[in-house]
Formats: C-alpha cells, structure tokens, sequence
C-alpha cells in the first residue's frame, strides 16, 4: 500500500463564519440601518471544500487555522458533523475569520471578508505538517490564505516523487507564480478567475483553456455556471465540455466549493478528468438547488445521475 492513502483529500485552505443580515437598503457613509435577525453560517473555500468532500464519503482532512472562539468552534463543530479530520486545524494567533454579508431584497450581496485566522496560516504551518501532505491522494488548495503559503504547499507537492495531485482553485483571484501555476494538475477556476489570469476573456471558453494550458498547468477545468464544465488535458490533448444537469437552481453560493471538492476526490480515485468532472457537475448542480453553502452540499445518495 502507498503510504499516500490515509486521505482521499487534504484541504488546504480557509475557514470563516458568515455573518448575514437582510437589509431593505443598504447604508451610505455615516448612516445607520437597522436589518434583520443575524444568522451565522460556516463557510470559507477551505471549510467548504472539506465538507463537501467529506458528505460525498471521501476520507478527507483539513489543514486550516481558526480563532480560539465560538466562531472558530463552530466551524470545527461543521467540519466534524460532516465526518472531516480536523486533528490538523491550527486554533489561536487571531479571530477567526468572518465574512460580514449584507444582503438586500433583490438577492444581492455586499461583503467584508475579516481574513483573521487565516492569514496567520503561514509556510511554517505547512512544512510542519507535510506528513498529513504526503498522506494524501490530492491536496485541494484555494487563496483564501497567504499566497506564501499556497506557494509552500505547492512546492512541496512537486518536489515529492510519488506525491499527491494538487488542484488549486485561484479564488479570490490574484498573479500566480510559474511554480504554483506549473504545480496545478488540474487548475479550477469560473469564467471570473480565467479572464484575471488572461488579462481579459476573448473567444470561446475552449480559447481561454488552451491559453491558461500555456501558462503552465498540466490541467485546465472552466466552471461554466448552468451550463457545466469544459476540461481540458495536456495528456489527451484534449478540450471537452461537459454540461450540467438541468435543475431549479435558488442559491448558487458554493457550488465551485462542492464542484471542486468533488472533481479533486474523484481525480484521486483514478477517473480521468473529464469523468471526474461529469461527476462533480452534477454535485454542484445538486448544491444549487438547496440554499446555504455547506448546508446545501450533497451526501453521495442525493448526486443526481448522468
Ligand atoms: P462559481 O460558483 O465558482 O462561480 P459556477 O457558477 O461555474 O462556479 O458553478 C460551479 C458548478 O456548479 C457548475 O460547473 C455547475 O456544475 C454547477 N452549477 C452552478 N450553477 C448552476 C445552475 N444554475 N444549474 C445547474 N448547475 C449549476
């Protein structure tokens, strides 16, 4: 046996509570409005990530840093429930990170992210925890945490023969090194995060893989929202959409989390890429179709089928 198979799925990444309160408007400068009953969600790509996978029933831990505090609890609390390895989840060094949500009556939301925790994740915290790394079919990483650290994580995956695959989802998106882009097998990232990376998004979604397969990655796959995925491969040479299931979508907020957490564990399981992403696209589908974000991910019995 691999000493590689203790975890389907190493989480690197964030974990945040989120803060939501309805309001009829929003606040100019200097003004006071009063809003709804606050509700507290967990969330974070990282937290999200983690419990998508775990639900689905792939063996999977996090590696993230909380606050010690009842926010930092309840995201362990969350992590637990859905059956995820928390032993290497950092506590203290700051508050945990919140993102404040404001949402008014059309739907749409304002956000403060308050990174706290998790920018006290730091390439120290990873090399110390590179045998969790090494236990792993693929590490899913997101930038939601220092991209020093993003960086450490992606070094040490290339530099071990035998190492585990690394999926990077670029969210929020931000430069990436050569090394980093060159370490990603596959790269994950909507139509947003692409058209950063370009510098722009001319021509057709196949045009945008092809030129991020230039930068450096092994694999490419687009999240396309309603319309799916495309993949594409330098192995096969390959680009392939791969559409989504027609559902009543009523809240999208996760479903890149639950498609990339459900594409990274598959991937793992030896499927190709494209078969990997014919799976997850129906994981995010189910997700929409529930409100919340780790509240609404799937177990692998509600995943509808191909
Ligand atoms: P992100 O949330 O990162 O912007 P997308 O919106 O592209 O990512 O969604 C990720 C995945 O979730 C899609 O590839 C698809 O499988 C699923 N999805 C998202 N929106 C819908 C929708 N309206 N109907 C069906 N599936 C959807």
């Amino acid at each position: 046996m691999r000493n590689s198979d203790s975890y389907d799925l190493v989480v690197v990444g964030s974990a945040n509570a989120d803060l939501v309160v309805g309001v009829d408007r929003r606040p100019a400068p200097g003004e006071t409005v009063l809003g709804s009953d606050l509700a507290v969600h967990p969330g974070g790509k990282g937290a999200n990530q983690a419990v998508a996978a775990a639900r689905l029933g792939a063996r999977t831990a996090l590696l993230a840093r909380v606050g010690d505090d009842a926010h930092g609890r309840l995201l362990l609390d969350a992590q637990r429930a859905a059956g995820v390895d928390t032993a290497a989840v950092l506590v203290g060094g700051a508050p945990t990170g919140v993102a404040l949500i404001t949402v008014d009556p059309s739907g749409d939301n304002s956000i403060v992210v308050s990174p706290g925790a998790n920018a006290r994740l730091t390439p120290d915290d990873i090399r110390a925890a590179g045998e969790l790394l090494a236990r792993a079919r693929v590490v899913s990483v997101q930038l939601e945490i220092p991209l020093e650290t993003v960086a450490t994580v992606a070094e040490l995956v290339r530099t071990r023969p035998d190492g585990p695959r690394l999926v990077l989802n670029p969210s929020p998106p931000a430069p990436l090194p050569a090394g980093v882009l060159a370490a990603c097998d596959p790269l994950v990232l909507n139509e947003h995060e692409a058209a950063f990376l370009l510098g722009g998004a001319e021509g057709t979604p196949e045009d945008w893989a092809r030129a991020l397969l230039a930068l450096g990655p092994r694999s490419v796959v687009i999240t396309l929202g309603a319309a799916g995925a495309l993949v594409a491969d330098t192995r096969t040479d390959t680009v392939v959409r791969v559409p989504s299931p027609r559902v009543d979508a009523v809240d999208t907020t996760g479903a890149g989390d639950a498609f990339t957490a459900a594409l990274a564990w598959r991937t793992g399981l030896g499927d190709d890429l494209a078969r990997a992403a014919g799976y997850a696209v129906r994981v995010g589908a189910a997700a929409v179709t529930r409100r919340g974000a780790q509240e609404s991910f799937p177990a692998a019995d509600e995943v509808p089928g191909p």
